[in-house]
């Protein structure tokens, strides 16, 4: 196994830009789940050329920090490192909502923000707050930096607009009075679950954000309800968000639930969430 120890952010861009197959390594959370068999896929194929670029030497990338404009999360920045920052809770809460509900503490504490974007799981947690929140990622490689918006960053399950060569450096986060914020997650219970069905929201005036996780082949914006919600629509009760419910989401069937769970699950999400919130609720 080829395992590369980058001192620089440019050192790593140069090792990524070198390499056949390069994978970053962050916390290791998700990539170690499959460790034992992918590795031994890795020594008998063509596999061998992965060259892994480990960035806990990085240091540069570990800190978070507030501009007047934004917070700002390294590469390396951990669930614990905002748990722990109690201007998270004041200005951005469902950062700590999200946090506190990823696996147990040992995960909050190596997990990273910014491998949960790159793992690119349909059911992660982070991203879908991240989202909410109009994250933008600056992506750095040799040929340049690249800044994107996260709700425009997934093409397709697991598919990103992201070269092998580039690595995630930073997440940046409007600081903007927000009206309203909210953050659920349905698992089989409270700690260490994959998430059935999320759901976050933000509202400022009457521009909506509404972000689902594990309804959907990524997490992703729900535009549908974003203008049901916009406009002001009559609800009377949790299946009246069907309609845009259906045209945002295509939730699956599979060993954690049903693809008619989610979808009813996230209507009473949707309903019990807004009901003190919206004037136009019954
Ligand atoms: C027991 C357990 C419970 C969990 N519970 C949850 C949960 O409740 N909710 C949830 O959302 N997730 C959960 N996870 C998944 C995981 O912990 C998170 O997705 C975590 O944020 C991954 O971060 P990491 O730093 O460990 O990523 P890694 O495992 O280091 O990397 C993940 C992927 O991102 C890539 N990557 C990492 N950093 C970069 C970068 N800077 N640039 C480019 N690519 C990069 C890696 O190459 C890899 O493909 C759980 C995992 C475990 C093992």
């Amino acid at each position: 196994m080829n395992v590369l120890l980058p001192r620089t952010v440019s050192e790593a861009c140069e090792m990524l830009s070198r390499a056949e197959a390069p994978v970053p390594i962050a916390g290791g959370t998700d990539l170690f789940v499959h460790w034992p068999q992918k590795s031994q896929r890795r020594e008998s194929t063509a596999d061998s050329k992965m060259a892994f670029v480990d960035l806990s030497g990085l240091g540069e990338l570990r800190a978070h920090r507030w501009t007047q404009k934004s917070l700002v999360l390294g590469a390396l920045t951990t669930y614990w490192d905002l748990i722990q920052d109690p201007t998270i809770q004041a200005e951005l809460p469902l950062l700590r909502s999200a946090a506190r509900q990823v696996g147990a503490v040992q995960i909050q504490t190596r997990g990273t923000w910014a491998g949960n974007i790159m793992n690119a799981s349909p059911a992660a947690d982070g991203v879908a707050v991240l989202m909410a929140y109009d994250a933008r990622l600056v992506l750095r490689s040799v040929r340049g930096t690249e800044e994107l918006p996260l709700s425009d960053f997934y093409l397709g399950y697991k598919v990103m607009r992201r070269r092998p060569d580039q690595l995630l450096t930073e997440i940046h986060i409007p600081r903007e009075r927000l009206d309203f914020q909210l953050f659920e997650k349905v698992g089989s219970r409270a700690a260490q679950a994959i998430t059935k069905v999320g759901l976050a929201i933000t509202r400022q005036e009457n521009s909506w954000r509404v972000v689902t996780n594990s309804v959907a082949p990524t997490v992703c914006r729900c535009p549908a309800l974003e203008l049901f919600l916009a406009s002001g629509s009559s609800v009377q009760r949790p299946e009246d968000f069907l309609e845009p419910v259906r045209s945002d989401i295509s939730p699956i069937d599979d060993l954690r639930s049903s693809a008619e769970y989610r979808e009813t699950v996230l209507t009473r999400l949707l309903y019990f969430g807004l009901k003190d919130e919206c004037s136009s609720f019954a």
